[in-house]
């Protein structure tokens, strides 16, 4: 069994200056607990909420005796994943400062706190007792609660100063069954698209994610140049570019992400098919973003291209119930699918197989090699049974030393809009896809 977990955002009504100003109070002692708490993590180095809570809890609780005591327990909670994620960065010489800052605080609420009453209604549990606000529905919220998701005990609440109403963050989760796969669908995830191998055609799914991460920078340093001269560094009206550009950047990148894995998801599932992924290591280690020097921009670009792209897959396939399987990436497009011989790579990601003399794409080695993993074959020299099981480009014969096995980019743009990699509109008569180029999917093969 897997779990499938949803965040998912619902607003309250307007509140009366009265109600709103008990959420002020509240979020003010809760923000003030959470920086006592994180301080006292951060210097003891815990990062568990149990022994957060074990040796903070009377004192804290003696502080803020009006407080219901489960808002000690969310407050220790929140503040010992501040304090993990802090050291983690620390430790990987990425923080910045000595303490972790704490701006941003949502409330997080359990189910002594909170309770829905209804569909429009939620009570919360405050130190004036319990409050009952009136929330506005949405089609998201309504679409979990139709589709048999579980709403959660816990829940996080924002306020919304500006409106006088609270955002919450509610939490839906679903209880879904893996089958059993009776295929396989490789994803060899790169710095600007994604090749897919299903029923042994390769697809190159253009995402241009690092070409985004990349552009976003450089657009924020001649923003910084600009500002620092003008108003000198860490201006207000730089600070508000920024997060303008920000937010900009994270929500094209994740709509991307999504869209790519609900397309590769969708096929997976009507294949009973499972999806293949190369297992990534911690660090962006990745030797394609290598010669990124900025240690933050390479974490940036690994994260948004590589992992990002990843998690996406996981956490859509854990709501369809595909299993996900991860082999070792090492040296998945050095050795050629057919021969077991090295590729020698010359430009534009183009090889020719030493032995057999025929023309590879990186990413269809790559894809074709992942398969090999997850069906066992040790993807080394020696040819494998398994090699000789797989119809490597369809069919068992191997191709002829001058035929390319070459995907065709498919842009952003184009992929995008699919519902599906083998059922759209740009096929041509006889039922074959057509490349970019108009022609026929295979004819390059
Ligand atoms: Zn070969």
């Amino acid at each position: 069994m897997a779990e499938a977990v949803r965040t998912v955002v619902v607003r309250s009504v307007p509140l009366p200056r009265r109600a709103f100003k008990v959420f002020v109070e509240l979020e003010g002692m809760y923000r003030n607990m959470v920086e006592q708490l994180v301080l006292h993590a951060v210097n003891n180095g815990i990062t568990k909420f149990t022994r957060l809570r074990a040796e903070r809890y009377r004192e804290v609780r003696s502080l803020y005796p009006q407080l219901p005591s489960h808002y000690i327990y969310t407050a220790c909670q929140d503040a010992a994943e501040r304090a993990h994620s802090f050291l983690k960065l620390k430790r990987m010489g990425r923080a910045r400062k000595p303490y972790p800052e704490v701006r941003n605080v949502s409330i997080w609420l359990d189910d002594h706190l909170w309770r829905a009453e209804g569909l429009t209604s939620i009570s919360i549990a405050t130190h004036r007792g319990r409050v009952r606000v009136s929330v506005e529905l949405n089609r998201h919220f309504l679409r979990y609660v139709n589709r048999g998701w579980r709403l959660a005990s816990e829940a996080k609440v924002k306020l919304d100063r500006r409106n006088r109403r609270l955002v919450f963050y509610l939490t839906f989760k679903k209880e879904v069954s893996e089958y059993r796969p009776k295929a396989y669908i490789t994803v060899d995830v790169n710095e600007n698209a994604e090749a897919v191998l299903v029923d042994s055609v390769v697809y190159l799914l253009e995402t241009d994610l690092s070409r985004i991460t990349l552009g976003y920078y450089y657009r924020k340093k001649r923003v910084q140049e600009r500002y620092d001269r003008v108003y000198g560094p860490g201006s207000r009206p730089e600070r508000k570019i920024f997060k303008s550009l920000r937010g900009n950047e994270r929500a094209l990148k994740r709509e991307i992400r999504q869209k790519l894995a609900a397309l590769i998801v969708r096929e997976a599932a009507r294949r009973q098919a499972a999806i293949v992924l190369e297992r990534l290591g911690r660090e962006p280690a990745n030797h394609m973003i290598e010669r990124i020097k900025d240690p933050q921009l390479r974490h940036r670009i690994f994260q948004a291209a590589f992992k990002g792209v990843q998690r996406a897959i996981e956490e859509k396939a854990r709501e369809y119930g595909v299993p996900v399987i991860y082999v070792d990436p090492r040296n998945t497009s050095r050795v050629c699918p057919i021969h077991g011989a090295e590729i020698v790579y010359g430009r534009n990601r183009h090889g020719v197989c030493s032995r057999g003399g025929e023309t590879w794409h990186r990413d269809a080695v790559a894809c074709y090699n992942l398969l090999l993993r997850a069906l066992g074959g040790d993807g080394g020299h020696a040819p494998s049974r398994v090699r000789a099981l797989v119809a490597v480009d369809g069919g068992p014969v191997p191709l002829g030393p001058t035929a390319a096995h070459e995907p065709a980019p498919i842009a952003r743009g184009a992929w995008a809009r699919w519902r599906s990699l083998g059922a759209t509109s740009d096929h041509n008569d006889d039922g074959e896809r057509l490349g970019t180029n108009g022609r026929p999917w295979r004819s390059t093969w």
